[in-house]
């Protein structure tokens, strides 16, 4: 098929979110009884699921401090429900285990999921915590714990083969997605700044919309919109920071345990919820007895048959790299410089033993392929979803985003000229205006 010379709806990327505004953008054209075919492309410059989302861990929760990321999550959860099956979803629920510092924040995250209707139920106390956590797993042994948030909502997918099976989806639709071309720039309307065409190592491509879902590379197409790589902010105190870099990358800290997933299993043989916990207790080694950390700490996992294991990571840490020089490419385990490293493994195979006796001992077992992969920040760490020359649309989920799978529904529907109110708290004027987020006690930039 010969490459296109036109698209009304050009999407950058085929990850989570270039491909699900695809699918309802489709399904609302398909709803106004007007063609798809030929109107909506999907520009990859590699394959499907090259970028963030093809290495994700896939945990998807509503857990967050912020309420309109709460609420943005819970319209998630509900597309991630809408076919389970299709989407290869796990519905097996969430629990977000903590020390007592965080306790009142998990505190405020449950009173507003009771208000918003996500279902969740909060246990309070040492021991409280204890005997609900034995009563899902006997060795359970965490330290220090002394709050508990089970949502019963939530769970985690198989990032790979969840895109796939959308892929799939959106083609039936009559949405194309041509694979290997790379987006160089963007040619602007003469005498303003839309864009006019995008142009990539294959040809332009005129059209009327474009809509960028790049994950990691969101630095490089903010770069080609001449968008400004510094910005002022205004933070939560209203004091006004300028020259602030408007990108920012943190390595994400990912691994498996090899071993058979049901050892992961609830006593009842059930899939357990995706387990978080965060606590200030030491954190001692299970290869040598040496004492870690007696910093705050925390880690998630979950039995795993897709990655065949444990699969989890822990807190992330911030590249020190000047945001222009941070080299994305290789990306995810190709990266040679960005993978997660021996301390990464030795720190979550302990902390996994010190949460259940079952991973004691188990540090042989670690993978020993590489994992992780970079994500691209934003200057308050939550989403931009804004649009910008008129018809650039830039969904940058600031890295928390497989979960989102919903974002490009709203997206499309705003691209059809619909207002979204979910997405308004997610706005670029947000930084200028001092409308930022509040922030939580969690070790998290993502909480
Ligand atoms: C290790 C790790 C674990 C994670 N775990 C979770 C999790 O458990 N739960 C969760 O909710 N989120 C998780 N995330 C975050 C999540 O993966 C991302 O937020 C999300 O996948 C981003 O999706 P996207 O569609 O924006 O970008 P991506 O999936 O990165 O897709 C962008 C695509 O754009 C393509 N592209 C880039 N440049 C060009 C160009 N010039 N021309 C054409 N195409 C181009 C890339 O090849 C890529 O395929 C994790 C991230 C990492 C790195």
């Amino acid at each position: 098929m010969a490459f296109p010379e036109h698209a009304d709806f050009v999407i950058i990327g085929a990850g989570i979110h270039g491909v699900s505004t695809a699918w309802k953008l489709a399904e609302r054209l398909k709803e106004r009884g007007e063609e798809v075919e030929g109107r909506i492309v999907i520009l990859e410059k590699s394959g499907i699921a090259a970028g963030a989302s093809g290495i994700a861990c896939g945990v998807v929760r509503n857990n967050y401090f912020q309420p309109a990321m709460r609420r943005l999550m819970a319209h998630s959860v509900d597309v991630w429900e809408s076919d389970p099956e299709g989407l290869s979803y796990h519905p097996v629920g969430y629990m977000q285990i903590s020390s007592e510092s965080m306790h009142d924040d998990v505190g405020t995250i449950f009173a507003q999921q009771q208000a918003i209707g996500y279902e969740s139920v909060f246990i309070e106390g040492g021991n409280a915590c204890d005997s609900y956590m034995r009563g899902i797993f006997g060795d359970w042994q965490a330290q220090n714990i002394t709050s508990v948030l089970h949502e019963k909502r939530g769970g985690f997918s198989n990032q790979t083969k969840t895109m796939y099976a959308l892929a799939d989806k959106v083609e039936k639709m009559g949405v194309r997605i041509i694979t290997g071309v790379t987006v160089k720039g963007f040619e602007t309307e003469s005498g303003s700044s839309s864009v006019r065409a995008v142009e990539t190592d294959k040809g332009s491509i005129t059209c009327e919309r474009v809509i960028i879902g790049a994950g990691p590379w969101a630095r490089d197409f903010w770069n080609m919109l001449d968008l400004p790589k510094q910005i002022t902010l205004k933070d939560l105190n209203g004091e006004t920071h300028e020259g602030v870099d408007m990108w920012r990358y943190w390595q994400l800290e990912e691994g498996v345990l090899v071993v058979d997933p049901d050892l992961g299993k609830a006593d009842d043989g059930t899939v357990a919820p995706v387990i978080h916990v965060d606590t200030d207790a030491a954190l001692i080694s299970t290869v040598d007895g040496s004492t870690i950390t007696e910093d705050m700490w925390g880690i998630y996992y979950k039995p795993d048959w897709h990655f065949g294991g444990i699969q989890g990571g822990a807190s992330p840490y911030k590249v020190e790299t000047p945001v222009d020089e941070v080299q994305i490419d290789p990306y995810g385990p190709s990266s040679p410089e960005f993978v997660s490293g021996a301390e990464f493994a030795h720190m979550w195979v302990s902390a996994l033993a010190h949460c259940q006796k079952r991973y004691e001992g188990l540090m042989p077992k670690y993978h020993k392929e590489a994992s992780g992969g970079i994500g691209c920040f934003t200057p308050d760490s939550f989403p931009v979803f804004d649009h910008f020359h008129d018809n650039a649309t830039i969904i940058a989920d600031s890295n928390h985003g497989w979960k989102m799978i919903g974002v490009g529904h709203l997206i499309a529907d705003e691209v059809l000229g619909e207002t979204q109110e979910l997405l308004e708290p997610f706005r670029f004027d947000r930084f200028a205006k001092g409308e930022l987020h509040p922030v939580s006690n969690s070790p998290y930039p993502w909480s």
